[in-house]
């Protein structure tokens, strides 16, 4: 794809972009150098779930970029990315929540991350149940972690094209959400992000109050698979 159609791609989203809602371009499997036109125009927030390929990224492209882990993140993987990584917004488990306590603690940073919540019918998705969630914050060892700072929750929809089974899912994460920002993020401004929607179903994402859609292959194209780690 040559680079005037990402600009115009990146252009026609951002105008269906609604005030309160951010785009994150998810630039995985995608050069370098299409990141880099989307920047020349303005764009900051990246998406990419591989922590290899980020970094490759992020050595070479500009440092006020905002990244943002999407992928699934393995503790073992949380170092290389802690000491610049702006949001990891597929945090599914205590022991990932404490492995980046502990790196952003050795880094002496506060690390930015959404709880992945699990709605999705599909088995294979990773992510928290809401029973899950809701026991993780209620056990209550988020709140000793001062190098964490939790800002909402992540989803993603069932990968169909029942637009109602979507809207439903995605009207269920915000209900979630406000059950958890009621419980436990009442006067904690920094609870606020709602990550769902991606390049089929961003739309309908905010109409059920997204803050931040992921989207990749409606600005980027198709990805080529074979390509893992391409400049
Ligand atoms: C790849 C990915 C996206 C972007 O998907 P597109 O359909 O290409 O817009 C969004 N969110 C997550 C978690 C992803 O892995």
């Amino acid at each position: 794809m040559t680079h005037t159609v990402i600009q115009e791609n990146l252009h026609a989203i951002l105008a269906t972009i609604r005030q309160g809602c951010q785009l994150v371009a998810v630039s995985k499997y995608h050069p370098a150098s299409e990141i880099q036109e989307c920047y020349d125009q303005g764009q900051r927030i990246f998406g990419e779930s591989h922590e290899q390929e980020l970094r490759l990224k992020h050595d070479i492209l500009p440092k006020d970029i905002a990244w943002h882990f999407i992928g699934h993140l393995q503790t073992n993987k949380v170092k290389y990315i802690a000491p610049y990584i702006t949001m990891i917004e597929t945090v599914d488990s205590l022991k990932l929540l404490k492995e980046i306590e502990k790196q952003g603690a050795r880094h002496d940073r506060v690390i930015n991350v959404l709880l992945e919540l699990h709605i999705a019918q599909e088995e294979t998705k990773y992510g928290l149940s809401k029973d899950a969630c809701r026991a993780l914050l209620e056990g209550g060892e988020w709140r000793t972690m001062s190098h964490v700072r939790i800002c909402g929750i992540m989803t993603m929809a069932t990968n169909t094209e029942d637009e109602e089974l979507i809207r439903r899912e995605f009207t269920e994460a915000a209900s979630f959400f406000d059950e958890v920002k009621e419980k436990y993020f009442k006067d904690d401004d920094n609870f606020r992000e709602r990550s769902w929607g991606m390049s089929g179903d961003y739309l309908i994402a905010q109409e059920c109050r997204s803050t931040l859609v992921r989207v990749g292959t409606a600005i980027f194209g198709e990805r080529d698979y074979s390509s893992h780690t391409s400049q």
